[in-house]
């Protein structure tokens, strides 16, 4: 169990729905709030960055993380593994900053047994079709890796009700302004501000 004084937030969906897009704008605008960069197999796609979107590693280099226990999760997916640092997570939390992960819903849920109260939210695309446009649409994908993640994505839908909050990305303005919602929400819940009123109540 990962201790800590800093907000989780989880952030899954079939591929093509929309988080990376949600997920960046949030760690852009809003402070406090920091994007774990996962290691991953796969080769970098055009415009990604080492280090920002990703660590890309090879295989001996995962192979050694996972035999470490250096990974809180990891999963195989897409052909390639997809991984959460562990040193890296555990520091940010530690320092009471809050952390948004983008990562798929089987290392979700194994996340949340480390992480139990993590606020999980689901970004559902409007249909399977626009889904598809999408994923066409982005350009980045061969035709077999856009039928592998359509395959993968009716398998990630099926898990959305073990996520705390459901995040319809049609109107994109819409969903970012519900997924902002629900960090300052939570920042704004009793469980987390307990410590600052019982202090501000210790003054009168
Ligand atoms: P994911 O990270 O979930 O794989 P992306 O953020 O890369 O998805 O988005 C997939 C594609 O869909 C991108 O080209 C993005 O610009 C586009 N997109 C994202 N949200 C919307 C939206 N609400 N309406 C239309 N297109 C969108
Ligand atoms: P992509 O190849 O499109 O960048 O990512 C493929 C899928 O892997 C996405 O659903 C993304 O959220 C997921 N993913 C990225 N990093 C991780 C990770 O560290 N762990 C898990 N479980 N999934 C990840």
């Amino acid at each position: 169990m990962i201790q800590h004084p800093g907000n989780v937030f989880v952030v899954s969906a079939p591929s093509g729905a929309g988080k990376s897009t949600l997920a960046q704008r949030l760690v852009r605008s809003v402070p406090d709030l920091s994007f774990s960069t996962s290691f991953t197999t796969r080769q970098p796609r055009p415009g990604e960055v080492d280090g920002r979107d990703y660590f890309f590693v090879d295989d001996a280099r995962f192979d050694a993380m996972v035999a470490e226990g250096g990974l809180v999760e990891w999963v195989q997916v897409y052909g390639h593994r997809y991984g959460t640092g562990r040193d890296w997570l555990t520091g940010v939390l530690a320092s009471g900053r809050d952390v948004l992960l983008d990562i798929e819903t089987t290392g979700a849920l194994n996340l949340r047994k480390a992480i139990p109260d993590a606020r999980m939210i689901f970004i559902l695309p409007p249909s399977a079709a626009a889904l598809e446009q999408r994923l066409r649409d982005r350009g980045k994908d061969s035709d077999e890796q856009i039928r592998v993640r359509m395959q993968y994505a009716r398998h990630e839908l099926e898990l959305y009700h073990a996520y705390d909050y459901l995040i319809l990305n049609d109107d994109l303005e819409l969903a970012y302004k519900q997924l902002e919602g629900v960090v300052q929400a939570t920042r704004a819940s009793r469980a987390r501000m307990e410590p600052v009123a019982r202090k501000i109540l210790e003054g009168f």
